[in-house]
């Protein structure tokens, strides 16, 4: 067909990857190229997942995925912050901090469809005292047109295969669109599902950027559930989004939705502002302080499962390299 798999490294890790300071960062481990071919970087995904210390760990996969430009990276770096400030009470940080680590200011970067995943794999000590690692993903695609929604959809799916959970990130409400996608990558998901009869969704968790109708449904995960609730029961009607519905709770085991505010007008248009929390909303910063724990924290976090079994950052790059084997056909 015309999916291909690349065993090549297209990075040359040896200048790249040991930099000087050898700080983390995104290394995107599956790109989808102009031709739509799907080219998996085994050697970063090995280099990382297979590194001694995690390579044996349960692993949490935490996936946030949707549109180019909707907040995803922004919101990654406050999860990042999360992770490296150990889940303390003060994670968020210095106020006149700039936000680093995936890249989130528009610009020169070109859009590129597919999985990035964060260098660097958190051990977290659970309640129960077991060890687990930690791994974060940013999934992107663009949607523009047929082909370009296509790609996106087995990037997604993939992405929901292999993760615990998957924040799907979108902006201001949830659209006929939103859900005509879910309804495509889940389809692709369920494709993959028949070959190997397993169920590998976990948790899906809708996070609507921008809500500005805090008086009907109020933010956070309570209004979000009750506005989720109702938005796919309002498109019952049509049979289309009917099976959508269903097929959504028939592919995860738990589904969820959080209502953010705006950031605030200097986030979403001055373009000299550099992530500070001081020059961000209130309402935004009091909601990011508990949408970060609710989705990290060491005791609501997820060690991936697929069909009962718990998965090691080993196994899910075996996982990896099958499920992109299935789209292959
Ligand atoms: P990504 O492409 O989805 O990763 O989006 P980015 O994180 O790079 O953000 C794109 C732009 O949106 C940046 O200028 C951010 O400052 C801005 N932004 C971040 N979060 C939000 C949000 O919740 N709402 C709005 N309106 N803008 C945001
Ligand atoms: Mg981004």
């Amino acid at each position: 067909g015309e999916w291909s798999l690349s065993d090549k490294n297209v990075y040359d890790w040896s200048s790249e990857e040991e930099e000087p300071d050898g700080r983390a960062r995104p290394v995107q481990v599956l790109l989808v190229k102009d031709d739509h071919t799907f080219e998996l970087d085994e050697a970063a995904l090995s280099r990382i997942l297979l590194a001694e210390e995690v390579r044996d760990r349960e692993v949490v996969a935490i996936s946030v995925a949707g549109a180019f430009r909707k907040g995803k990276s922004f919101l990654m770096d406050f999860m990042l912050r999360y992770m490296y400030n150990h889940a303390s009470e003060t994670w968020l940080g210095d106020a006149d901090a700039p936000l680093t680590g995936f890249s989130w200011r528009g610009g020169s970067e070109r859009e590129t469809t597919g999985i990035q995943i964060w260098s660097e794999v958190f051990l977290v000590d659970k309640p129960d005292g077991r060890k687990v690692a930690v791994l974060l993903m940013d999934t992107q695609g663009t949607f523009d047109s047929q082909s370009t929604l296509r790609d996106s959809a087995t990037v997604f799916a993939l992405s929901t295969m292999i993760s615990s959970m998957q924040v799907y990130n979108i902006s201001q409400n949830v659209q006929e669109d939103d859900l005509q996608h879910l309804q495509l990558f889940t389809e692709y998901g369920r494709l993959a599902m028949e070959e190997t009869f397993l169920k590998p969704f976990q948790s899906m968790i809708f996070l609507v950027r921008d809500w500005s109708f805090p008086y009907e449904f109020p933010y956070g995960q309570e209004g979000g559930m009750k506005f989720l609730e109702k938005r796919l029961k309002v498109k019952n009607q049509h049979e289309e989004l009917q099976n959508v519905r269903k097929h959504i709770h028939s592919c995860f085991t738990n589904i969820s939705c959080f209502l953010m505010p705006h950031p605030g007008l200097k986030v979403a248009t001055n373009p000299l502002f550099d992530g500070r929390i001081t020059e961000i909303d209130g309402d935004f910063l009091n909601n990011l302080k508990v949408l970060v724990p609710w989705l990290l924290s060491p005791r609501n976090i997820d060690v991936k499962e697929i069909n009962g079994s718990k998965i090691t950052c080993r196994g899910l790059v075996e996982y990896f390299k099958a499920y992109i084997k299935i789209y292959q056909g």
